[in-house]
């Protein structure tokens, strides 16, 4: 039997984690939030697979009119997804069950404007409305001013020093109906960040998850393997298992999670359980509604056939969606790819290759592999 960690209960609509209740299992619709019909389609189709929760991405003001009207046609646990325009909250607060915001997307809106005024405002609004919230923070998109404060290789530090500090904030203007995630597309440094911030607040609950995990089945394995070093000690209340997946396949990003927690429950885990170092990492982003080019799943596909040649070489490969975030996400891979509407652009150790069309970047890919891969073998 596991021994989990004593949280706090905090109520998301009619779901309940934390305090020993059961870990809930999240996904997030892929879809254009303004494509309303596409969005409602996959938001039946994770509330049909058993999705607990179910987060909305809102960038703008359109996609805020279209998540209202798809609250109008929904029973679901919603979750907006407050990207770059924190204000949206008092748009949507009354529409949804929990605010998402991360502190790093927090920091570049009305940078004038201290983050803890920032907050504040968003905790009114969610007491207002009676919504929950995540703190979530990524490894992509640390507060800058945070990063800079430590080693430009340590990405964990900042992040779980970030998260605290918000907890810290919230918790002394009298909000305590919130959960916290720190996600990495490295599971060891998932694994990491969440222990350091359960150890110094072990009474707060966690969303976990490792982002841009990649497609089935590797997205899934990274994800386990992180959740079972976790959840076996106890750590996390509720998870997202985030895959590249074709949008009519969302769901079995649910049927993931559910499997992971029932094999965690039923001791069906592995003592050691590194992802392994010394092999090709491919990893892939969830894909959300900020692609501009649904040809990226079918890229991540062929980018995982294309390099399977090099399986046996220590080398990371990360495939993005969009221009948002993409750029950021990829810094730390030896070859990084991100989708604009017509492009695929290309990054080598953080410096650009350039941009390809989607019928010529795999050959470009293939080439600059080549070469890392002759580079190690001549100790370049
Ligand atoms: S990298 Fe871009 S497309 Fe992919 S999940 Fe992140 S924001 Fe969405």
């Amino acid at each position: 039997m596991i021994q989990r960690n004593p949280t706090r209960a905090v109520r998301i609509g009619r779901v309940t984690i934390g305090d020993g209740h059961p870990v809930a299992v999240q996904s997030m619709c892929a879809t254009p939030t303004t494509d309303v019909d596409a969005t409602l389609a996959q938001l039946h189709s994770l509330e049909q697979a058993g999705a607990d929760i179910v987060r909305i991405a809102a960038d703008n003001r359109r996609d805020a009119d279209a998540l209202i009207r798809i609250r109008g046609e929904s029973e679901a646990v919603l979750s907006v997804d407050l990207q770059e325009n924190y204000r949206l909250a008092e748009v949507l607060a009354p529409h949804v069950d929990k605010i998402r915001y991360n502190p790093g997307h927090l920091y570049h809106h009305e940078r004038k404007k201290p983050w803890k005024d920032k907050v504040s405002y968003l905790v009114e609004i969610a007491e207002q409305h009676d919504c929950a919230m995540r703190v979530g923070v990524n490894a992509g998109s640390v507060d800058p001013e945070k990063a800079s404060l430590y080693d430009r290789e340590d990405s964990v530090t900042p992040m779980v020093e970030s998260a605290l500090e918000h907890a810290d904030w919230l918790d002394s203007i009298g909000f305590t109906r919130y959960c916290v995630s720190l996600k990495d597309s490295d599971p060891a440094k998932t694994v990491a960040a969440y222990q350091a911030f359960a150890a110094a607040r072990p009474d707060i609950p966690l969303h976990l998850g490792v982002t841009e995990a990649g497609m089935p089945p590797m997205g899934i394995e990274k994800t386990r393997i992180a959740f079972e070093q976790l959840i076996g000690c106890g750590i996390g209340d509720t998870i997202r298992v985030s895959l590249t997946l074709p949008h009519e396949r969302k769901h079995e990003e649910i049927a993931a999670g559910r499997q992971i927690l029932e094999d965690i429950a039923a001791g069906r885990v592995r003592t050691v359980v590194h992802f392994n170092p010394d092999r090709l990492n491919l990893i892939s982003c969830p894909s959300c509604s900020r692609v501009e080019n649904e040809a990226f799943i079918d890229l991540a596909q062929k980018v995982q056939e294309r390099t399977r040649w090099a399986e046996q070489h220590a080398l990371t490969i990360a495939v993005m969606g969009c221009r948002v975030n993409g750029p950021g996400e990829t810094d730390d891979a030896d070859l990084g790819l991100w989708c604009g509407p017509r492009y695929v652009n290309l990054k080598r150790r953080g410096e650009k290759v350039g941009a390809f069309t989607y019928d010529d970047i795999l050959e470009r890919l293939d080439a600059e592999l080549h070469a890392l891969v002759d580079g190690s073998a001549n100790g370049n």
